[in-house]
């Protein structure tokens, strides 16, 4: 008699009637008497699957340009106490995890974090970005500078034709522009900041930045940039405010 090769339980005989009437036949089989098999096939689709997400979550997260740092600046490990007490805003990370609770592509408002160097604005941005990825959104968290170059090598590489990244730009559900402010502006540079925050505006690209208060005002006294950073600022009515002082070295 045949056995389970998992738990070693004896088969069984199962008969079964082939043909009805005068040409009545038994088919007489041994079948196993438990779900080792049924089990492990489930097990082993459940893995497959879990892989996959696994896949899919690691490219999500490679397409969003974050880097490594950045991987564990999430909700759940923000409000550990010891980082809350870091930290020291509890209010405002949740207002964020609600945030991206809600977050609805193409339909959310975007947001503003203005405040002073390390007062966990990035880290906020980043945290979004972590759950929308769970949440298998895609996202781009990027510097403006990096875009900017990002863009001009582009622009260099194709005889000035962009728009093919602009395109790319509007595959995200979520774009976060880190500490705007900080570029150097050529007229060159001033023409993709423009394109940029103008093609994320007309394609819906929900959008959040984040800026010193200073560099805010140094944008809007370049006198292109000015109606710019205001569709921007208009793009991100969700406006967060960091007055505390820098936690770093803390
Ligand atoms: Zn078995």
């Amino acid at each position: 008699m045949q056995a389970c090769q998992y738990c070693g339980k004896p088969y069984v005989w199962f008969e079964k009637e082939l043909f009805s009437g005068v040409q009545k036949r038994l088919l007489k089989v041994q079948v196993p008497a438990c779900k080792c098999i049924e089990e492990r096939e489930k097990q082993q689709e459940h893995q497959i699957k879990m892989h996959n997400i696994a896949e899919k979550q690691a490219r999500l997260f490679e397409n969003s340009l974050m880097t490594d740092l950045f991987k564990d600046k999430t909700f759940e490990n923000l409000l550990k106490a010891e980082n809350l007490l870091k930290y020291n805003n509890a209010p405002t990370i949740h207002k964020c995890q609600e945030y991206a609770r809600q977050f609805k592509p193409k339909e959310s408002y975007g947001i503003q974090m203005i405040g002073n160097p390390g007062t966990a604005k990035t880290t906020l941005l980043a945290a979004i970005c972590n759950e929308l990825i769970r949440k298998n959104y895609s996202c781009l968290f990027t510097t403006l500078s990096n875009l900017i170059d990002k863009f001009a090598i582009y622009s260099y590489e194709h005889a000035g034709n962009i728009t093919p990244l602009l395109n790319w730009l509007t595959t995200f559900d979520y774009v976060v522009l880190d500490d705007i402010g900080r570029e150097t502006y050529s007229d060159k540079r001033k023409e993709l900041v423009f394109r940029i925050v103008d093609t994320l505006l007309n394609n819906k690209v929900v959008t959040a930045f984040s800026a010193n208060p200073e560099c805010i005002t140094k944008l809007k006294s370049i006198p292109e940039l000015n109606a710019v950073i205001d569709r921007l600022k208009d793009m991100c009515r969700i406006s967060l405010e960091f007055k505390g002082e820098s936690f770093r070295g803390r």
